[in-house]
């Protein structure tokens, strides 16, 4: 085995020291320079940090690291407690920038202080301000739950559309709540949930390049099977909770380790791609 795919230990400050030097530089370092000569002629021209032929969005990765997503992460969901489509709207506008275990924590006092839609649209948004403030923008949050009921009770009758050009005229509601609800509720893949976790780890994972979540977002969904959109979804979330956080990922415990060739990774049995991330 080429001494750049030996398994290494992380070192003390949690990098792994000397991994991202490509095949080529160890070479260099180890060989004569009859021997250098030799197998640095031998090594396919690549990108710097990269094999020849390597597609990062190639459909057989893509598989590969959906199948080890569902080895680790069977039959995960959404992290927010709710009991009907209007309860994991209220939870997702109020995860933002708040942890799911915070909202948890707001929601039950929050519904059985206001039971239904109705409540929350006859409030005004001062006096929800109280309630969620442990989560964070709760002025901003409090406009939008209540302008987010006022709408559907004036608008659908009440019941949270099932549509994404519908559920995106509710104030406060972009595509990823609305994927949340769509995708977690109605069972309905319209897109894929991209939020700080998906973010990291599809660019760690070299699934985009981009950093926007639009367009991040698109290009999921052009390589992801559409029946697996809100799986994968959930699946990516709790695995940035879980493994890959931001600092420090946990790549000794991840099942797509050796799929994955981000260049912050904190172990590595493969060569790390400069850029991946
Ligand atoms: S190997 Fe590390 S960086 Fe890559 S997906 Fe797994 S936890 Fe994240």
């Amino acid at each position: 085995m080429a001494r750049g795919n030996m398994p290494r230990q992380p070192s003390r400050s949690g990098r792994q020291e000397g991994v991202r030097k490509t095949a080529r530089t160890l070479v260099k370092k180890s060989a004569s320079r009859v021997e250098r000569r030799t197998a640095t002629k031998s090594l396919p021209k690549a990108a710097p940090g990269k094999k020849a032929g390597y597609n990062a969005t190639a459909p057989e990765r893509v598989r590969a690291i959906i199948a080890g997503l569902d080895q680790m992460y069977p039959g995960v969901t959404c992290a927010l407690t709710h009991r009907n489509a209007w309860e994991l709207l209220v939870a997702t506008i109020l995860s933002a920038q708040c942890t799911d275990v915070r909202v948890n924590m707001v929601t039950p006092v929050l519904f059985e202080k206001y039971p239904t839609i109705q409540h929350f649209a006859a409030l005004q948004p001062e006096e929800l301000e109280p309630d969620i403030r442990s989560t964070g923008f709760f002025r901003n949050k409090s406009k939008s739950l209540v302008g987010a009921a006022r709408k559907i009770v004036a608008d659908f009758g009440g019941e949270v559309p099932q549509t994404m050009d519908e559920l995106l005229t509710i104030p406060g509601v972009a595509r990823k709540t609305a994927n949340v609800v769509l995708g977690t509720w109605f069972k309905k893949n319209d897109g894929v949930v991209v939020d700080t976790h998906v973010t990291r780890i599809a660019r760690r994972l070299e699934l985009t390049k981009n950093e926007d979540a639009p367009r991040i977002e698109q290009d999921l969904m052009q390589i992801v099977p559409r029946e697996r959109w809100t799986d994968f979804s959930h699946e990516v979330i709790w695995h940035g909770r879980k493994l890959c956080i931001a600092r420090k990922p946990k790549c000794v415990e991840c099942a797509i380790e050796k799929l994955c060739h981000a260049e912050d990774k904190t172990w590595s049995t493969v060569e790390m791609h400069k850029g991946a991330m």
